[in-house]
């Protein structure tokens, strides 16, 4: 189990250190702003999601620790080719999975996964989800998450 929280924080380092997709989407659909008050993390996100409702394109710009940068991150290469639906649902199965005690990762999870050691850590909970509320907001046009 410890090579494999190894492995686990090798990747969020990574993400963190090299993020994926963080850079403006131009054209997109979708936009939306989160900040996360508690640890000061802030994302901006934009989307292109066409006609079929696919994900097209995914970014994200902001500034803020290694948990929410490395969840921005993982979450901008798991979106990208899904449908919203698809994407909503794999939100969803997130949000268990760092809150429930008792949730397991899918396989077909991938790297999203990764962030599950963060439920012993009520505090990063917050920092990890903060980029997916903000796809949620872009998704229904509210402009802005905000965690509590
Ligand atoms: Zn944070």
């Amino acid at each position: 189990m410890s090579e494999l929280r190894d492995l686990y924080q090798e990747v969020i380092l990574d993400h963190n250190k090299h993020p994926r997709n963080f850079h403006a989407v131009e054209p997109h659909s979708h936009e939306a702003d989160g900040y996360n008050p508690l640890c000061g993390d802030r994302v901006h996100l934009e989307l292109q999601v066409n006609d079929e409702g696919v994900i097209e394109e995914v970014g994200f710009q902001g500034d803020g620790c290694a948990i929410s940068t490395a969840s921005a991150s993982i979450m901008t290469e798991a979106l990208k080719g899904k449908t919203v639906e698809e994407a909503r649902a794999l939100f969803e199965r997130f949000r268990q999975l760092v809150t429930e005690d008792d949730a397991m990762p899918d396989p077909d999870m991938g790297k999203v996964a990764v962030l599950a050691g963060v439920r012993e850590f009520p505090m990063r909970v917050k920092c990890a989800t903060l980029a997916w509320h903000t796809f949620d907001a872009a998704i229904r046009e509210e402009g802005e998450f905000t965690a509590e």
